[in-house]
This record gives structure tokens, sequence and C-alpha cells, in this order.
């Protein structure tokens, strides 16, 4: 029994889409064949040389991280240069590595629902910016009988996710018009005689990334030959909220919250900025690098952030908000949602007779 790792990359893209991911964020497979066979998969926060090397010493075909490897594009890849250096230690052992990042920072169940959970915070909402991505409304006229048809051909192509929903579309009809000049080959009507047709509107959400995709699609299963179509590009919205926010088992000081933190967190250097003496009822949770949600977290009315690590305009800024700021350690903030992240895999490749380790011999 085993999978592969289209199969696995296709489970992760159910439980993290893709879409959910920042701009420019090179999720998704990174090195590797979508078609290997995967018998062991190791996940792990970072795809350092050292967590390649333990996949290979575990005998993993995949390697799934928090993290991507390859963030820029590489103009050279040195074995010599730590990133080379996993590239050329992933390739000889064959290892193929998905990156799952800030997709899984926004997802439910993901980094920050997962930290939230760990700090047993109750009445837990989402808070602050999400990734925003262009979108296009696209509007095609259609015979009626073919609703269905161009609706999953443009489906397929990737139009039509709303959050957690696939396939949305609306259409309405009415009456399309036209006169086919000569040498034209109609679907209905006759050269040279004015046409009236019943057909369907159909609007469906296009990604930009798959605007020029859905076009061919549509236009594939679509039955005139000439089709009429329009594409209206959207004000760009964020639809996710990466951060959490919710309220503490009690009310605690901010020192006192401290040491809650850092025995929560297995992290004893929690550092704190900020009014030492504020009472905490809410804290807002930003797992990695999240001192840029200070702004969101006073909006909510959080009497607190918690982030993995921050820069140094940010500790004043926090006494400037009266919003009290704490940094408990990039990794020790993402890899409860790393560790979750095994989890899901494992529930779904454990009836497959695969076996998912995390990184250092924990599961
Ligand atoms: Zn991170």
């Amino acid at each position: 029994m085993a999978t592969t790792v289209r199969e696995a990359l296709e489970f992760l893209n159910e439980i993290a889409p893709p879409q959910w991911a920042f701009p420019n964020d090179p999720i998704g497979l990174q090195l590797g064949d979508p078609n290997q066979t995967v018998e062991r998969v190791l996940v792990a926060l970072d795809p350092d040389p050292r967590t390649v090397t333990q996949a290979k010493y575990r005998d993993c075909q995949l390697l799934v991280t928090h993290h991507p490897l390859i963030f820029r594009p590489l103009s050279k890849i040195r074995f010599d240069d730590p990133v080379g250096m996993a590239v050329q230690l992933l390739c000889e052992a064959k290892i193929a590595l998905i990156a799952v990042h800030t997709n899984w920072d926004v997802a439910p169940g993901g980094i920050n629902d997962t930290l939230a959970e760990l700090l047993e915070l109750t009445e837990i909402r989402p808070f602050g910016e999400g990734p925003a991505r262009q979108e296009y409304k696209i509007a095609v006229f259609t015979p009626t009988p073919h609703i269905d048809a161009v609706i999953d051909a443009m489906a397929n192509a990737g139009a039509g996710v709303i959050g957690l929903y696939r396939r949305c579309a609306f259409y309405a009809s009415g009456v399309g018009t036209y006169e086919p000049m000569e040498g034209a080959n109609p679907y209905l009507g006759q050269v040279g005689k004015r046409e009236h047709a019943e057909e369907m509107r159909i609007e469906m959400l296009v990604p930009a990334e798959r605007l020029n995709a859905v076009v061919q699609a549509m236009r594939r299963a679509h039955p005139y030959e000439e089709v009429a179509y329009d594409v209206y590009p959207l004000h760009t919205r964020a639809e996710h909220a990466l951060g959490r926010v919710g309220v503490l088992p009690k009310p605690m000081l901010a020192s006192e919250l401290r040491d809650y933190l850092a025995q929560k967190l297995g992290n004893p250097f929690v550092r704190h900025y900020g009014k030492p003496s504020k009472v905490i009822r809410t804290l807002a949770v930003v797992g990695g690098s999240g001192g840029d949600y200070l702004p969101d977290a006073q909006q909510f009315h959080a009497d607190a952030l918690l982030t993995g690590e921050v820069r140094h305009h940010h500790t004043w800024e926090a006494w400037a908000r009266d919003v009290v700021l704490f940094e408990g350690g990039h990794a020790e903030t993402e890899t409860p949602g790393a560790h979750r992240l095994a989890d899901r895999l494992r529930e779904f490749l454990a009836p497959r007779g695969v076996e998912v380790f995390f990184a250092g011999g924990e599961s």
C-alpha cells in the first residue's frame, strides 16, 4: 500500500487551499516528481539540510514543510550553499518537497487556530488582514442547454471557488440577438438573417493566475463559433483573516501571562513589551513574524498580541498602542500547527499504509 506525491498534494490542497496563500508565497510541490510513490513522509517546520538528511535516513519519499525551501527564483544551485545543499540532498535521495505555508497559517485548524487552542483561548475568532488576491468576474452568454457544460469546464480550470465552496456560479436568462455575416458558420441561425436566441448569462469568479486557463476552457466547452464574454477586474479583497483572537481562561497580568505563555510554548525566553501591570483578558495570536498585526490587534480590542518574533519598532509601538506584545519564538509559535499538519496527513495516509513522522523523532 502506498500513495503518490500528487495524492498527498491534493489532500493538502483540500485542507489548506492554495488560493488562501499570500501572493508570491511559493507553496505546493517545490521539488520532485508528482507521480512518485510514497510509503513514508516526514513533516517538519523547515526544509534545512539536517531535516532532509533525517528524511533520507528514515527512508521517506516525501518531505512536507511549513516554510518553503525556494523562496525567490534561484540564479544558481551551489552545493556549498544551505539551500543548494538541501536541493542536492533531496535530488540524490529522490525525496519530493511540498511546502504548506501561509495557506496553513490561515486555514481552519492551521497554525493560528492550533496556537489559540494550545493557549486554551475561548470565543476564538479570526482577525487581521489575510492574503489579498487579484480576482476577476467572467460573464459569458451561453445557449441554455449548455449551462452545465460551460460551468463545469470553467470550474475545472479554476473558476468559481468562494471559501470552502466550489463550482459557484450565477446565471440568469435573457435573449441574445445577432446576424451572421457571409462566411460565418453559426451554431444557431442563418447567414444574413437576424437571430434571437434564448441564452443564459453565467457569472463566475476567477483568480488572476487562472484567468487564461478558464477563458480557454470556457471557449472549448462553448458551442458558439464566436463566444461573447466579458472579464471584469474586481476590487481586491482579503477574504480570510490570518490571525485569531480569543479570551484567556482567566484574566492575567502581563507578567503572569508571560509565564503562562512560556510554559505552554515550552520556551522560557518569552519576552514582553508594553505595560507589565496591564490586565490581559483577550489575546490575539499570529504565529511566526506577526508584529505588523499590532494595529489589527488594537482594532479588535485585544489586550495583547502574541507572535513569534518582532522588529525593534514593534516594541515601542506596543507601548504607544497600549497592546502588550509577546515574543514567543518563531519556531515555538508554529511548531504546534506543524504537528497538527502531520496529524491531518496521518489520518489521510495511515489507511493507505503510509507512515507519517515528525522531524526530531516525535510524532
Ligand atoms: Zn514561519
